[in-house]
């Protein structure tokens, strides 16, 4: 009884032809601002994926990648508490560290990892966000590169999940309610 996941869709935010473009700008932009140094990419498992993959092609400088898991325990309380579940392969001491995100939202994974990477005495740590979402940021915290900024829906799509599904869809779309909400 599974129906195309399409369906399940109720708005096209951003296409793939908007998001490889906007991803080819933001790849200009780094290999601009990263030109003669060692670019380190460091991605946060899983959603971000998709756009890792896309960034990396569009940065023509020599760079390395390694993979990082974290997940949060946001409960009921909401306490905003997060673990490492996959630990990075390679020392980042003296590296300049880039964080691949997928999306920002109250900013509570990124603030850990942030505070977790800056004890390993990177040369700098800064932050690409393919989507930004301010409205519910908790802490004072900002993205050094942009790819889109949205109001406060939940999104699905190019890496992002909703029960670990549609994280293929080739772009970015906000959920039927229905899907999430179940049969009246
Ligand atoms: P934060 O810690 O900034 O609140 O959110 C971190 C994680 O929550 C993201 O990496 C993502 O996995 C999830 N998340 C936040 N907003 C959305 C959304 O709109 N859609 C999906 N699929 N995941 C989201
Ligand atoms: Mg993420
Ligand atoms: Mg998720």
């Amino acid at each position: 009884m599974s129906h195309p996941m399409h369906d399940d869709i109720q708005e096209v935010l951003y296409t793939q032809e908007q998001i490889q473009q906007r991803v080819r700008e933001l790849g200009a932009q780094l290999t601009e601002d990263y030109a003669g140094r060692d670019l380190h990419l460091v991605t946060i498992l899983k959603g971000s994926l998709p756009f890792l993959a896309d960034l990396m092609r569009a940065i023509d400088l020599p760079l390395t990648v390694d993979l990082m898991g974290v997940s949060s325990y946001a409960g009921i309380h909401s306490t905003g508490e997060v673990r490492v579940t996959m630990d990075l392969d390679e020392t980042i001491e003296g590296r300049h560290v880039v964080i691949v995100e997928d999306i920002i939202d109250t900013g509570n994974t990124l603030s850990y990892v942030l505070r977790n990477l800056r004890q390993r005495a990177p040369a700098s740590v800064k932050i690409v966000t393919f989507l930004d979402k301010p409205a519910r940021r908790g802490s004072p915290l900002e993205a050094d590169y942009v790819g889109f900024t949205i109001p406060d829906d939940f999104v699905i799509g190019y890496g992002l999940d909703w029960n670990q599904r549609y994280r293929n869809l080739p772009y970015i779309g906000i959920l039927k309610r229905d899907v999430y909400a179940g049969p009246l």
